[in-house]
């Protein structure tokens, strides 16, 4: 009898044509790092120690189970439950789906027949409404029997919608908006820029770790770090202060387009969200946006800060955050920026395109691996 992990993936249930699109990238995301093949409506999984910690990481996977793998048989499934229970329960329910036809019993009749045999080899009882144990058994080529199931992330396998280019800071917000448009099936690369002349490696190596976080939900990921510090050494040279917020984030948004067409990406994803900080008014994200030839992407904009703290943290990305190492735009803020810039004027102070070109020119590109 073979232990394995059961892989359950919703949402590409329901995708129709693609469906078969959609499965295909989730086991190649999954065999990455384990045997995996697709079956009767889910994926099977050879399982080894820590596999769980693996799995829950994977964008597509809704829920998963470690169990046994036992023939198609009565007596074999009996065999597989004994083994599947926990130690210490008093009441239990069994479960079973049926997606093989061949099998005689239909998936009721399993229920009863294991049921019973439970009962009498445990003395323990059935409770269908709140069961301390629900044991699982999903019949296919094989029968598969687990009863512990463990949550994952959901969404989309990461590729199946493409790839976008992500603007990471060092805050907290970005590493967040990368992470979900992972689990809306983008592959997503990420693009920091950088200020040698004012900070120290810390900031570098707090990137780094950032990006090494989001590649263990990726596979794998891209980072494209553009020293900027001649841009922006021109932008305080030439913008007064109330629009050098608003002027730097426009070029970020040209040197990310930039980037974008080199890798082919068809969007650029932001940590940005409505009003949180004073570049987020509407007026202001329309004229930053509107440098953007690439649709932008929020993925924040209806979240709390709260809630985004509460999914960085879930992520693994809060903690790498709040280290003490601010990104270079940190230093731009005007004590009271204009809130409601006019494309126009931000406009007359724009003539770094020499500077942007030579800057993406120059960026760092380094590749993580999970
Ligand atoms: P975050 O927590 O992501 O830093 P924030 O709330 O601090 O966001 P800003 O600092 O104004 O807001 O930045 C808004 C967005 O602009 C960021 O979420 C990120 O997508 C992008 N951004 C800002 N600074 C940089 C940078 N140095 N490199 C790359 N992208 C950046
Ligand atoms: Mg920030």
């Amino acid at each position: 009898m073979e232990k394995i992990c059961i892989v359950h993936y919703g949402e590409i249930g329901i995708k129709g044509k693609n469906r078969d699109f959609f499965e295909r990238k989730l086991v190649e995301n999954i065999r990455r790092f384990a045997k995996a093949k697709r079956r009767y409506g889910w994926i099977e999984v050879e399982y080894r120690d820590g596999i769980e910690e693996r799995l829950k990481k994977v964008p597509g996977i809704r829920y998963f189970g470690i169990g046994y793998k036992t023939e198609l048989e009565i007596e074999a499934i009996k065999d597989a439950t004994l083994r599947t229970l926990p130690e210490k329960f008093e009441t239990f329910k069994i479960s079973a789906s049926r997606r093989n036809k061949k099998f005689p019993l239909n998936s009721i009749e399993v229920n009863r027949v294991i049921g019973s045999f439970v009962i009498e080899k445990t003395g323990k009882k059935v409770d269908l409404e709140n069961p301390d144990v629900t044991v699982w058994i999903e019949i296919g080529n094989e029968a598969l029997v687990y009863s512990q199931r463990l949550e994952g992330i959901g969404g989309l396998p990461v590729g199946t919608a493409g790839k976008v280019v992500s603007l990471v800071s060092g805050g907290i917000d970005s590493p967040v908006a990368s992470f979900l448009a992972m689990k809306r099936g983008c592959e997503v690369v990420l693009v920091h820029f950088f200020n040698k002349t004012l900070h120290s490696e810390n900031v570098r190596r707090k990137i780094h770790m950032i990006a090494e976080r989001l590649a263990e939900y990726q596979g794998s990921i891209k980072l494209y770090m553009v020293p900027f510090e001649e841009v922006q050494l021109e932008i305080i040279r030439i913008v007064p202060p109330k629009l050098r917020m608003v002027v730097y984030r426009r070029s970020m948004m040209r040197m990310a387009n930039a980037i974008a067409e080199k890798e082919e990406a068809k969007a650029i994803v932001t940590g940005d969200n409505i009003s949180q900080v004073a570049s987020q008014t509407l007026e202001n994200l329309n004229v930053i946006y509107s440098a953007s030839k690439l649709a932008v992407l929020p993925p924040l904009l209806g979240f709390d800060k709260e809630e985004i703290i509460a999914i960085a943290k879930k992520i693994g990305t809060y903690e790498i955050s709040i280290l003490p190492y601010e990104d270079c735009c940190s230093l731009m803020v005007a004590k009271h920026p204009e809130t409601k810039a006019k494309l126009e004027i931000v406009k007359e102070f724009e003539e770094f395109e020499d500077l942007e070109k030579n800057a993406v020119e120059k960026a760092e590109v380094f590749e993580f691996h999970s």
